[in-house]
């Protein structure tokens, strides 16, 4: 067995298991090893009913007085009992678990541990973990890992699966120099690799992870630096001057741009007629106008006889590009051959839209992951532009380049990073900055609030449907599970068209509908027709549809504020007043300060800062929250300092041997190789 070996070369994984690995992207035992836990369960003293927190982990000492009760409600068995403490009473809640009123003896104390809730004025603790007084004193400080996981995977599969792994694969080489191990104080990669898993004391875990992040963040920039050492020779084979069609298409807008977008545009232009081929980033928050901008950009290729592409991460974006090119474009009486090329298309439309591309007829193409396809060939491709690209890997920044023959390249991110990371991140492109909005915004207005607050909340919703405005609702989950209180979509939609005048269209969307459906939904919200559209987070990147004025997210605490930012950034952008409202089902201290940073400001990168402070840096527990680039484990905000660092490492080695073909280099080489192979950034749509 080696790294590459299918993951049913375990012993116990079959067929079955392995497609369920699959789901989770574990194919092979490398894989498996490289799927860190996401966080880890510390087995801590039992603590007193008076000193329980809310929404943690803990464990309590309780002495059954009596056995069980198990009732039926619905198809569900339901298991409780009540421990008293000085009096204090903790209600505990088991669901499908009849046989423990046969198991809990009572008469006898027990260790329950889960997460404690307050529900209609008690304390409720659901699916207690059971154990003896013994049998706890031997977990007692240990740390449990937690995988992510999907239904029918349980994190008891995934951590045999590991342990076998750790013991039946031999040591990997070390392959970072020694120099650099010793200047930053990294731990030895097999110790690491053992440690993340199965850490024996907290500190080994921080040694552990310090020296992943590192690894991540090295070579990710290392193959950076590759990318931007080849750009940086490339020179302009596709000049483009200026021309009056950008001029006519400004003429025609409905507004001005704005001075940043003015600013970034004009960076833009000297780029494409200069002499070296263009790599931009272009930063701006969600609603600062960055679709115009590429749309200029496009017409601009288009004008000088090349074509234009861009590409978005979902097709609900895609489609709405399109539109919106299409309007700009017949506003300003231009014409030119648009195409869109997405996954859900069928065979015969995907392949006259092949043709097209291929032929030159089509000037402007836009789409999904669809374009970066191997049938896909274009004729004189001059410019590609890659939307929400942290979204993206750059491998696949990379293939879509790749699609001509050094084409200009541009890619748009909302990600609010301050700008000595995102000169680090993005090493291989030069930065432009939206910083300003468009000056018709009216600030939105936002409030924290429970669930009490929801008929206040529907008569709002109701009065801005009557004004001509629509809604986004946002619930976390798409379809009801019994065990957890959490609002999902299906059902929230039916209590909605109950609970609201049957005047009012309601629909729902999801990520696990077909894109046809999708696509329709989406269609008609932006028509107007569907007064309310209650989400998953699938509209998170993107959507614009100006007339929507209120945000509500259920379950607001469930989300992170950079999602949460995102989410607020679909309204707001148009000329009406837009709201935003959290409602939160918690009520613990902790998420209220969370969502109140959320309330004090719409400035995503204040946020992503006041979200970092309250954290504070090395939150081994909140690994990966800022949910920007999609690092395995590192975070580029909690781990700046690791980030920093390993690019004044990567940068040194380089200097000293740029290819990196120096004998006692070869390991480190190896593994760079397939690290570029493997695709940096995961996909996540
Ligand atoms: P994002 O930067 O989030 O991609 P969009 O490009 O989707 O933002 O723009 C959001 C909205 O703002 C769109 O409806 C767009 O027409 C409008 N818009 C863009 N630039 C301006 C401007 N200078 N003045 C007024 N509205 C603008
Ligand atoms: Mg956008």
């Amino acid at each position: 067995m080696n790294s590459n070996s299918p993951i049913t070369s375990l012993k116990g994984i079959g067929e079955k298991t392995g497609t369920l690995f699959h789901r989770i992207g574990v194919d092979t035992v490398g894989e498996l090893l490289s799927y860190y836990p996401r966080t880890y369960d510390i087995y801590e003293k039992p603590v007193t009913f008076a000193n329980l927190e809310m929404e943690k982990p803990q464990a309590v000492t309780g002495f059954l007085r009596k056995a069980p009760d198990t009732r039926k409600i619905r198809n569900l068995s339901v298991t409780t009992c009540v421990l008293e403490e000085f009096g204090a009473y903790l209600h505990l809640t088991w669901f499908n678990m009849p046989f423990l009123k046969n198991t809990l003896t009572p008469g006898s104390t027990y260790i329950f541990r889960g997460r404690v809730q307050k529900k209609k004025g008690r304390m409720v603790m659901e699916h207690p973990e059971i154990y003896t007084p013994q049998a706890y004193e031997e977990l007692l400080n240990t740390m449990q890992p937690i995988y992510g996981l999907t239904a029918g995977l349980s994190n008891k599969t995934v951590t045999k699966a590991v342990r076998q792994a750790l013991d039946s694969l031999e040591l990997n080489p070390e392959y970072l120099p020694n120099e650099i191990r010793t200047r930053q104080e990294l731990a030895e990669y097999n110790f690491a690799l053992r440690a993340i898993h199965f850490p024996v004391k907290k500190s080994d875990l921080i040694l552990a992870r310090k020296r992943l992040v590192f690894d991540e963040f090295f070579l990710f920039l290392l193959a950076l630096r590759q990318l931007k050492e080849q750009a940086q020779v490339q020179k302009n084979e596709c000049v483009m001057e200026r021309v009056g069609e950008t001029m006519k298409l400004l003429a025609s807008l409905p507004y001005e741009l704005t001075g940043a977008q003015k600013k970034v545009w004009e960076e833009i232009q000297s780029d494409l007629s200069g002499p070296k081929v263009m790599n931009r980033l272009i930063q701006g928050d969600v609603g600062s106008g960055k679709t115009v901008v590429a749309v200029l950009a496009l017409l601009s290729a288009v004008a000088n006889g090349y074509q234009g592409a861009l590409m978005a991460p979902t097709e609900v974006l895609a489609k709405q590009h399109m539109a919106s090119v299409e309007e700009l474009l017949r506003g300003a009486h231009l014409q030119e051959e648009i195409v869109l090329l997405t996954g859900s298309m069928t065979a015969k439309e995907k392949r006259q839209a092949y043709e097209k591309i291929e032929s030159g007829e089509a000037k402007i193409v836009i789409g999904t992951h669809a374009l970066i396809q191997n049938q896909v060939k274009f004729h004189r491709l001059g410019l590609v532009i890659t939307d929400e690209q942290h979204r993206f890997g750059v491998r696949q920044r990379e293939t879509f380049t790749e699609k001509g023959s050094h084409p200009h390249v541009l890619v748009m991110s909302a990600t609010p990073i301050p700008r000595t990371l995102a000169i680090i991140i993005y090493g291989d492109l030069d930065i432009s900055v939206i910083d300003e909005l468009p000056a018709n915004r009216l600030p939105i207005k936002n409030c924290v609030v429970d669930e009490s607050y929801r008929p206040t909340a529907y008569r709002f919703l109701e009065k801005e449907i009557a004004a001509g405005r629509q809604i986004y609702i946002i619930c976390p989950m798409v379809e009801e599970n019994p065990e957890l209180e959490i609002e999902n979509v299906v059902d929230y939609t039916r209590k909605l068209r109950e609970t609201l005048s049957s005047s009012i269209t309601i629909e729902y969307l999801h990520g696990k509908m077909k894109a046809s459906e999708k696509n329709e939904i989406m269609e008609r919200f932006v028509q107007g027709v569907i007064h309310i559209l209650v989400s998953t987070t699938v509209i998170e990147v993107g959507v614009n549809v100006p007339n929507a004025t209120v945000m509500m997210v259920e379950n607001a605490e469930r989300f992170g504020l950079a999602q949460l930012h995102q989410l607020r950034g679909r309204v707001g952008r148009g000329s009406h007043q837009s709201y935003c409202i959290f409602v939160s089902a918690s009520d613990s201290k902790d998420t209220k300060k969370r969502l109140e940073i959320l309330n004090q400001s719409n400035d995503g990168f204040y946020i992503a800062s006041q979200d970092l402070k309250l954290r504070g840096p090395g939150d081994l527990f909140g690994l990966r929250q800022s949910g920007l680039l999609e690092f395995r484990i590192g975070d580029v905000f909690t781990d700046a300092k690791i980030l920093q660092t390993a690019s004044e490492e990567a940068g040194k080695l380089l200097k000293k041997d740029p290819r990196l073909e120096c004998k006692e280099h070869d390991a480190l080489n190896k593994k760079l190789v397939q690290y570029r192979e493997s695709g940096l950034v995961k996909m996540s749509l």
